[in-house]
């Protein structure tokens, strides 16, 4: 994780044991966000990775998702189009329920979001299981698009999200063993 100036974003993420629930080990991006420069360095690592990937939109899932999509969009001169939680977006929707640890969750992205055969990049904060992004790549089939690839500021490795994702590249800059 030590890139050409010598940054180690790692220390910058932040180890919250049992949150939100007992088990869990958060990765909290927030001392990540705070430090102006760590930012810049995770933005502009992160738009070197998903230039090869040749995508026409961002596409992004709430909420800590946009934090990282909103400037890579910027920077790539590409549009930005918001995956949300059930009853979030006012317009039609196309609507994907998928299996989380305990019961379902459901996402939505506005039917007019993206175009017929455009290629769209999914940009999150972290992959876990992968269940997230893969009901995100759902969306974007749903629409007629083509999904690009995926980039992550953090990959747990261990829960085998990136086996999940078949076919497209999967990118991030931190990995947790
Ligand atoms: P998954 O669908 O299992 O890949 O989970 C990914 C989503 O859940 C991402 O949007 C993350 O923000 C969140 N998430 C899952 N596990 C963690 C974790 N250990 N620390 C922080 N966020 C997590």
């Amino acid at each position: 994780a030590v890139g050409v100036l010598g940054m180690n974003l790692r220390s910058y993420i932040r180890d919250i044991a049992d949150f939100p629930t007992p088990g869990i080990l958060f990765r909290d991006i927030t001392p990540l966000l705070s430090d102006a420069s760590a930012l810049k360095y995770a933005v502009d690592r992160m738009l070197e990775l998903c230039e090869p990937l040749s995508s026409d939109v961002i596409v992004s899932v709430e909420a800590r998702g946009f934090l990282l999509a909103a400037p890579l969009a910027y920077r790539m001169g590409k549009p930005l189009v918001p995956v949300r939680k059930q009853g979030k977006l006012p317009y039609k929707t196309h609507r994907v329920s998928y299996q989380l640890e305990y019961g379902t969750d459901t996402l939505e992205i506005h039917r007019d979001g993206i175009g017929e055969g455009q290629r769209a990049l999914i940009v999150d904060d972290l992959l876990a299981t992968g269940g997230t992004v893969g009901a995100t790549a759902e969306l974007i089939r749903e629409c007629g698009a083509q999904v690009a690839g995926y980039a992550f500021l953090i990959e747990l490795a261990e829960l085998n999200g990136r086996q999940s994702l078949c076919g497209e590249e999967v990118v991030s800059l931190i990995t947790y063993d």
